[in-house]
């Protein structure tokens, strides 16, 4: 048998639209069957009427219960001898069908015949009786109980997806970075649990005029959208504005003031106070969403059906978990903030830049240029005249471009004194940036004139990152600073290939550096007039593992491009004072070893401190040493230079100014500059053969004496040189024709028969 029926009142079903609570009898006892049916005739529990579904275990129980899916109660008998009954049923209802939440009442033979305690809690049994407890008055209050059990599961369920729900839709929104989108989607979320058509609205506050600042429409959904942007004391609706003011008061007062029931104006009903973030009257609710301190925003909803009343636990648990997330937002906006931009010159960082290049790639690079200034010998003004006046020359340079950069071009310091411009090329005019500080920036009310260098990159058509394209500007940002200082060049494809090349060199030289494959060699220096060596020019070598010989013109470049130079000056330093004490030892010594530094070097902060200490080292007084220095030290801020050439020279050291007549230095400079020495460039010597070829080098001569300086010329080749310079009155020479530089053990025989 199997059979269903309604046991309800038809009046009272018609007025309600609750659906029946679902009974199900399994028995093989006809007698069970009608005791329930009878019992349940007209019942109503909880406003609903039951439904009974009746079978016997000879029929399909099992293909029955896998069709449910609301079962509110299923009474079983645990006697019957049919096979597949009893505990093997229960098995499979809990387990297979799933029916978890549905409550098990079992009808035992008799009182005394019990289920076991482990059966009772393991398949979650309810409650059991005996055939004699089915009274129509007793059956309802199992009936009753049961059910109560089942809609308390129900509804826990629900809390419990809710919850979920609301826990997952708030990961999701972390990822809205601007507040409109987030406090759409908390309106969103929150008609999705009330399950309500979206007529909804959140005010926001705006933070930036602190807790006093006005609430304003920052989302709108349904047929609220057409008042986003409102203020919220102009909205139009008095309901709604009323709770929406409740939420705020006493949110914002809820630490001071504990809950008091609302005194409700004119014929509105009072709000229903929900916990301190949610009120609401049959129309609708607002939510308070937020902490006053911090961001916080007003939520107000419109509930469709008045009698469908929210769960106001799950209500102030969506509040709660909506606040903590708008303050975590707060705070990952703030993280990002910090993340993306530069704090002292108040523009956006490296990162942020990159980022934006790699933004525009992807739009379309048509007509764009990414530029880079530098300014020109930062960190020795920064040494100079303090970290502080560092700053503050970053801060006023990064004032005068934005002062000249059009609305639309971007800004951001991308390094500690490189600036990056990404913009519409016609916008920026690359020659604009470097000459925006032509005129003095003025710092700590004096006016500072600073020089700036700039690489930029037209940006070219087709899939390439931002950093490749940052890299491209740089390459080009340090060719300018090489050899266009104070002016823009433009990156073309074949610096790349150089640059590549360059770097290629450059991780080479630093494992020859650790596998000392460098070494010096040491080329005499003669009087013209009595042949008498008077001193050395240390120059490097590197003999690579296969035993080539790099020329020092390719790789001293490169080690000066990056930092290289300085680890190696020194240990160039190190290695020539060194051999001129081993040479001291040996009586053979001149009076003083030369050594080639570079303008990196000379720019380094501790390069006075660095010389004194390779001196000391090797017990050589300041007098053993001289510098060569080339012109194009004039790069360097004189006020630096004079002050570490003054440094070197009260030291003892001598300066000679090498290859002098091949550079840019005016004639005023090398006057201002504390020199001992000019060395006339080999090509001059080598054109001495030439018809009139010896008047560059004559006028070296002249010069160097007018200026009370000694003059060495290098370079020469074969005795008519070395005459026609001695008789022009110069003072020393170096050359081939005098020796070739020597390694040490060379040098050494070389002294010894000299
Ligand atoms: P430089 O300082 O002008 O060095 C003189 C160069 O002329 C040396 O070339 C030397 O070998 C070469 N030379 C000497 N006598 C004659 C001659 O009679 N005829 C000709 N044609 N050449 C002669 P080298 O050793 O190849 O050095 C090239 C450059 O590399 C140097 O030019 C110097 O600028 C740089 N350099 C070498 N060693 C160092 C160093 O330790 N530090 C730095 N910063 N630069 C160095
Ligand atoms: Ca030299
Ligand atoms: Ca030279």
């Amino acid at each position: 048998m199997m059979s269903s029926t309604t046991a309800t009142d038809p009046l009272r079903c018609a007025s309600s639209q609750l659906p029946a609570w679902r009974v199900l009898v399994i028995d093989d006892d006809p007698e069970v069957h009608d005791g329930i049916r009878d019992a349940s005739a007209g019942l109503r529990l909880f406003d609903r009427p039951l439904e009974l579904v009746h079978c016997t275990h000879g029929d399909n129980v099992r293909a029955l219960l896998l069709g449910e899916a609301d079962l509110a109660v299923v009474m079983m008998d645990l006697v019957s001898q049919h096979a597949g009954g009893g505990l093997a049923l229960l098995d499979f209802m809990r387990h297979t069908a799933g029916l978890r939440k549905t409550r098990l009442v079992l009808r035992t033979e008799a009182p005394h015949c019990v289920p076991d305690l482990d059966t009772l809690l393991r398949y979650d049994i309810s409650d059991y009786h005996s055939k004699t407890d089915l009274t129509p008055d007793r059956w309802g209050a199992i009936a009753a109980r049961s059910v109560q059990g089942y809609q308390r599961l129900c509804a826990f369920e629900a809390s419990r997806r809710s919850m979920e729900a609301i826990v997952c839709s708030s990961t999701a929104l972390l990822e809205h970075t601007d507040l409109s989108a987030f406090a759409t989607g908390v309106i969103t979320q929150l008609a999705a649990l009330l399950g309500v058509p979206g007529q909804a609205l959140a005010c926001v506050r705006d933070t930036t005029a602190g807790p006093s600042g006005t609430y304003r429409v920052q989302a709108a959904t349904g047929r609220f959208a057409g008042l986003l942007d409102l203020p919220m004391a102009a909205l139009p609706d008095a309901t709604m504005l009323r709770l929406l003011h409740r939420a705020l008061d006493t949110r914002g007062n809820a630490l001071d003031n504990p809950v008091q029931p609302f005194a409700a104006p004119g014929v509105l009903p009072p709000p229903r106070c929900c916990g301190d973030n949610v009120f609401g009257d049959d129309r609708g609710l607002a939510l308070y969403i937020g902490s006053p301190g911090d961001q916080d925003m007003v939520v107000f909803i419109e509930l469709a059906d008045p009698a469908i009343g929210p769960d106001r636990q799950l209500l102030d648990f969506f509040c709660v978990s909506f606040s903590t997330l708008l303050r975590n937002r707060g705070l990952l906006e703030r993280l990002r903030r910090s993340a993306y931009s530069d704090p002292l010159v108040s523009l956006p960082n490296r990162a942020y830049f990159i980022e934006k290049v790699g933004e525009c790639v992807q739009r379309g690079t048509e007509g764009m240029m990414l530029a880079l200034v530098d300014i020109d010998d930062f960190s020795a003004t920064n040494e100079m005249m303090g970290h502080r006046f560092g700053d503050r020359l970053l801060s006023a340079v990064a004032q005068r471009l934005a002062e000249v950069l059009p609305a639309g071009v971007m800004l951001a310091r991308v390094g500690p004194d490189t600036f990056g411009i990404l913009g519409p090329a016609h916008m920026v005019p690359p020659q604009q940036l470097p000459d925006c500080v032509r005129d003095p920036l003025t710092i700590n009310d004096t006016p500072h004139k600073v020089s700036m260098t700039c690489g930029y990159v037209l940006l070219p058509q087709g899939a390439r990152t931002g950093d490749d394209l940052v890299k491209d500007a740089t390459i080009a940002l340090k060719r300018a600073k090489r050899d266009h200082r104070g002016q823009q060049l433009q990156y073309a494809a074949h610096m790349g290939a150089e640059a590549k090349e360059r770097a290629v060199l450059l991780s080479e030289l630093r494992k020859a550096i650790e596998n000392a494959e460098l070494f010096l060699v040491y080329q005499p220096q003669v009087d013209l007039e009595t042949g008498n060596v008077i001193g050395l020019e240390a120059l490097l070598r590197w003999r690579t593992a296969d035993g080539r010989l790099v020329p020092p013109d390719q790789f001293i470049p490169v080690a000066e491009h990056s930092s290289l130079i300085l680890p190696l000056g020194q240990r160039a330093l190190e290695m020539a004072c060194q051999t001129l004490r081993e040479l001291q030892m040996a009586g053979l010594a001149p009076a003083r070893m030369a050594v080639n530094v570079s303008v990196v070097q000379l720019r380094d902060p501790g390069f006075f401190g660095m010389v004194c200490a390779a001196l000391s080292a090797n017990g050589l007084a300041g007098h053993h040493l001289e510098l060569e220095i080339t012109e194009s030290v004039v790069v360097l801020p004189t006020q630096l230079l004079q002050s570490t050439l003054n440094a070197l020279r009260a030291h003892g050291v001598t300066i000679a100014i090498d290859d002098f007549g091949t550079g840019y230095s005016s004639l005023s400079y090398l006057e201002r500059l504390p020199l001992d020495r000019i060395k006339i460039d080999r090509t001059f010597v080598q054109q001495l053969d030439a018809p009139h070829g010896g008047r560059v080098a004559e006028m070296v001569v002249q010069l160097g004496r007018k200026l009370g300086l000694q003059v060495l010329a290098e370079g020469i080749e074969n005795a008519a040189a070395w005459q026609a310079l001695q008789a022009m009155g110069c003072h020393h020479g170096q050359g081939y024709h005098i020796a070739y530089p020597m390694e040490k053990t060379d040098l050494l025989r070389w002294l010894a028969q000299s």
